[in-house]
């Protein structure tokens, strides 16, 4: 007998015996974290369904789309935007090279967003081919979990169908939350600043964040003027403070404007634009004003509560070590249990789960040496301990060794911004702790150091390793006089 059935308003029944359950697993959105773990468990033998949202750019309660925000209004499409603002700044650059461009180079930015947009539906369909493939179901429409071993989901036309599943795993990501101010509707989040009809000539950014630094870069590399307004001294918090302080100066040489310790209180509509004003007084006119305040789990519809699944007070669903909720056949994984929320890390997640579940491998995801990359221009990319968090936890003296360097390009073209590398150092044990990086092509090179790093490098390893020249990525091989120890039990300012 199938558990199946249409609940015409009345809850679907809890299956009664294991080989009743329409699914072995039931998974409820489809982005990164979701696609893989089914993907997986199928690939373990287990039956496995999906419901996802519609598509849209745009996301909201009832639309989304096989792949999620990464793919869809995430990741990818911001990294293409970064990819078009870089042309501008290497367009000058390529001058000092013998280029002549002489004639006005226009930017249009209609075609840029119809390449985006044709590149993101395409790959929502591999997204959908990858599923089917693997003999994943896929159902589009909103999900809910109704039992420990039932989920409804609502479809377009409002029909609910109840399906039931031995296990059911909970991926429902993560949207922008905004701040309650005034006029907050005449703001946009990351969403919106992804498919806007026209490049707006003049930006507000709120935040210090990933997504703050990163717009601020795109809308000024594709030649806006751009406000980047954050509450703290410097953007960034959380990441190593002498690197959060060379991304601002970065982002400053490159004209846009930096108001630190400022907060917007009120936006009003104008003939002229959006008026923007701070917290200092300040009025500022803005075509767009984006809010990048940060992201907040998506689990309120959910029904989580009227099962037993526990949520924190963000609204993160808590799970174990393992990503079981306090709902043993419910499990969670990626941005809504709030752990660390970045693509890679919800794909480790979904496939630690599918080794867990149904591999006969019971594997914790490892956050160790997580590598971290902020695309802002020129990026910044990270791997383990930053200089403060690495002084918080040591037993013994810190070794910190510096680079500065003018990069190779810049010496010819005379743009004026040096590459920073920096090694966080045990002084006891020799090994590295953290490695950091802002200049051109840092997560491409931070990547192979967090291979390093997982493995326990040293600093004898990388002073021993020979470097590949000319290239900046040498200079981390070749840091051999400390730039500052750091004594054991010294405090250093931290959170600027
Ligand atoms: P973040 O959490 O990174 O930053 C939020 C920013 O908004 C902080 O600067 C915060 O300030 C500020 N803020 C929060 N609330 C308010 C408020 N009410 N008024 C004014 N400022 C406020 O969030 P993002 O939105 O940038 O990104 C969300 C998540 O998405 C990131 O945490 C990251 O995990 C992921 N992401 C990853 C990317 C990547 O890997 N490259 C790219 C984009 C996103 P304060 O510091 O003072 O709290």
């Amino acid at each position: 007998m199938s558990r199946k059935m249409l609940i015409d308003g009345e809850q679907c029944h809890q299956a009664e015996a294991e080989e009743h359950y329409d699914f072995d697993l039931f998974v409820i959105g489809a982005g990164s974290g979701g696609v893989r773990a089914s993907r997986f468990s199928a690939s373990h033998g287990a039956k496995v369904g999906i419901c996802e949202l519609p598509f849209d750019p745009i996301s909201s309660e009832v639309v989304g789309g096989i792949g999620g925000t990464c793919v869809i209004r995430g990741c990818v499409p911001k990294k293409i935007l970064v990819y078009g603002a870089s042309f501008g700044p290497e367009l000058q650059d390529a001058r000092s090279f013998g280029w002549d461009v002489n004639e006005k180079v226009d930017f249009d930015w209609k075609k840029l967003l119809q390449k985006k947009t044709d590149e993101i539906v395409r790959l929502n369909g591999i997204y959908k081919r990858l599923l089917t493939n693997s003999g994943v179901k896929m159902y589009e429409g909103e999900g809910k979990i109704v039992g420990p071993h039932e989920v409804e989901v609502t479809q377009l036309d409002g029909t609910k169908i109840c399906y039931s599943a031995k296990h059911i795993l909970i991926a429902t990501g993560s949207r922008a939350v905004i701040p309650d101010i005034p006029g907050k509707e005449f703001g946009i989040t990351s969403d919106e600043a992804l498919s806007l009809e026209e490049l707006p000539k003049r930006v507000v950014v709120l935040g210090g964040g990933y997504i703050a630094v990163e717009f601020a870069s795109i809308w000024n590399g594709m030649g806006a003027k751009v406000d980047l307004c954050f509450r703290r001294e410097l953007p960034l918090r959380g990441f190593d403070d002498e690197m959060r302080a060379v991304v601002a100066r970065n982002l400053e040489a490159r004209g846009i404007n930096m108001h630190p310790r400022t907060n917007l209180t009120e936006l009003i509509k104008t003939e002229n634009g959006i008026k923007v004003i701070t917290d200092h007084g300040e009025e500022l006119l803005a075509d767009a004003v984006l809010f990048a305040t940060g992201r907040a789990p998506n689990s309120k519809r959910l029904n989580l509560n009227a099962v037993g699944v526990e949520v924190d007070k963000h609204g993160a669903v808590k799970v174990d070590e393992y990503s079981r909720t306090t709902v043993p056949s419910i499990w969670a994984i990626g941005d809504v249990t709030n752990r660390m929320n970045l693509t890679p890390v919800a794909l480790m997640e979904g496939s630690y789960f599918a080794n867990t579940v149904f591999g006969g491998e019971p594997t914790k995801p490892d956050y160790n040496f997580v590598p971290y990359a902020v695309f802002c221009i020129p990026p910044l990319s990270v791997v383990g301990q930053s200089e403060e968090e690495a002084v918080e936890k040591a037993k013994g003296d810190i070794l910190v060794y510096t680079s500065s360097f003018n990069p190779m390009k810049n010496t010819i073209s005379g743009r004026q911004e040096k590459t920073v590398m920096k090694l966080v150092v045990d002084g006891d044990t020799q090994k590295v702790l953290g490695a950091s990086m802002c200049g051109p092509d840092a997560p491409e090179i931070m990547q192979g150091i967090a291979v390093a790093l997982k493995c326990g490098a040293t600093k004898k390893q990388f002073d021993s390793t020979v470097g590949i020249h000319p290239s900046a990525a040498e200079e981390f091989v070749t840091m051999r006089s400390i730039t500052r120890r750091i004594e054991a039990g010294s405090k250093l300012k931290t959170n600027l």
